[in-house]
């Protein structure tokens, strides 16, 4: 649940941004969250992806230099600490 809507999230085509195959999109008015279905985390983990278009579903309003600034430090800190686990 996003802003008290049901979203469904999952693999998929996500199509493309200035000819480059996109990691995930936010499909805002049929409230769908698609990751590419061959996403390998070469250029963004997985995380930060999911992260991204969340942030883009629950801040529609929110510009995309914004979003993609708070994906990577999300990440990046969810990166160190999962790293740093003491408990696993
Ligand atoms: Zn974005």
């Amino acid at each position: 649940m996003i802003n008290g809507q049901r979203w469904q999230v999952g693999f998929g085509y996500t199509g493309k941004t200035r000819g480059v195959v996109d990691d995930g999109v936010c499909r805002y008015h049929s409230r769908r969250i698609v990751v590419h279905g061959a996403h390998n985390g070469r250029y963004t983990s997985l995380e930060e992806t999911v992260i991204h278009e969340v942030a883009h579903a629950a801040f529609p309003q929110i510009e995309e230099g914004a979003i993609d600034h708070m994906a990577q430090v999300a990440a990046k800190i969810l990166f160190k600490m999962r790293a740093a686990e003491p408990y696993k």
